[in-house]
């Protein structure tokens, strides 16, 4: 992600809201849920920061969480209490999907940076997690989650994540869908997911190594697709690779010229295509290194 860019404004007009309900996926949620929101309505919000500021803050006391696959003794419900803060903030922010709310509290996000940022783990920021890339705000990442499982009661299918980076997406979509491919064009990056994730037991996690542009077409159709990096463009071999009913949420430049969110939704008459709020990730790169 590229640091200390300013966000630019939330673009004046709305959404185009022209999505469509969705045949595959009808808009159940469990008994206890709060109100549902419709699949097809698509609500803008303020422009969303990807990115870190600038200078990372100076780092604080260090709380006894450890970067480590082990956790030491004590550390779990203390990490679980900072985790429950970091999740009703992000509530605060009009996140409300249960499914979501629940893997943010379930995955222990400290596991998947340096530990000299620990301290910084569960702060609504992201951080560099090496190779010039960033680990996503929680706030952008669980708002992507919720637009992907907008409408839907029950556990996405199989999906696909582009830029697995250090892993933290890939797990919390490992709560959410009953499979999940992700896919990294940095070796470095795949290697330390596959580490970071090793303690976690994911059986339904596949971490690739390649380049995401082009889709993973061995695991389409897919019921989901979501990307951590923007190009100019929603490459054509993500649609292609979208199930009918199926929804893609990525950050992709817009007509603007800016970086945008924008939802793609396959239904059975054609490609509905929604940009939301302006959004700033590490750019989407074809090849791998
Ligand atoms: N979801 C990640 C965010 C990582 S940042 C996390 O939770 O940490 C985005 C990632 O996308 C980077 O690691 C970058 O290397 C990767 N990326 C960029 N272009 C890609 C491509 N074509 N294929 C696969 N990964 C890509």
């Amino acid at each position: 992600m590229k640091r200390g860019l300013p966000v630019p404004p939330p673009p004046s007009s709305a959404p185009a809201g022209g999505a469509k309900p969705r045949p595959g996926f009808p808009a159940r949620l469990p008994a206890a849920a709060p109100a549902p929101v419709p699949r097809n309505q698509l609500q803008p919000r303020p422009a969303a920061r990807a990115v870190a500021p600038p200078a990372l803050p100076q780092p604080k006391a260090a709380p006894r969480v450890s970067a480590h696959p082990v956790a030491p003794t004590g550390v779990g419900m203390e990490s679980q209490a900072v985790r429950a803060a970091m999740v009703r903030k992000i509530q605060g922010q009009g996140v409300t999907h249960p499914g979501v709310l629940a893997a943010l509290q379930a995955v222990e996000r400290h596991r998947f940076v340096d530990s000299a940022l620990v301290n910084q783990a569960y702060e609504d920021t992201s951080l560099p997690i090496g190779l010039g890339q960033t680990i996503s705000k929680p706030g952008v990442v669980a708002r992507m989650l919720e637009l992907l499982c907008q409408g839907r009661g029950e556990k996405m299918g199989r999906v696909l994540e582009i830029g697995t980076g250090c892993g933290y997406q890939a797990a919390l979509l490992s709560h959410l869908a009953r499979e999940v491919y992700s896919i990294e064009r940095l070796k470095g990056l795949h290697e330390k997911s596959r580490e970071n994730l090793r303690w976690f037991r994911l059986s339904n996690l596949h971490l690739l190594f390649g380049d995401g542009m082009l889709g993973y077409p061995k695991g389409a159709p897919y019921a989901a697709i979501i990307a951590a990096a923007g190009g100019n463009d929603i490459p054509q071999a993500w649609i292609d690779q979208l199930a009918v009913g199926g929804r893609l949420v990525a950050p992709a430049v817009t007509a603007a010229g800016r970086q945008n969110l924008v939802v793609v939704d396959k239904t059975a008459t054609g490609i509905v295509r929604t940009e939301l709020e302006a959004v700033l990730f590490v750019p989407l790169k074809s090849g791998v290194a």
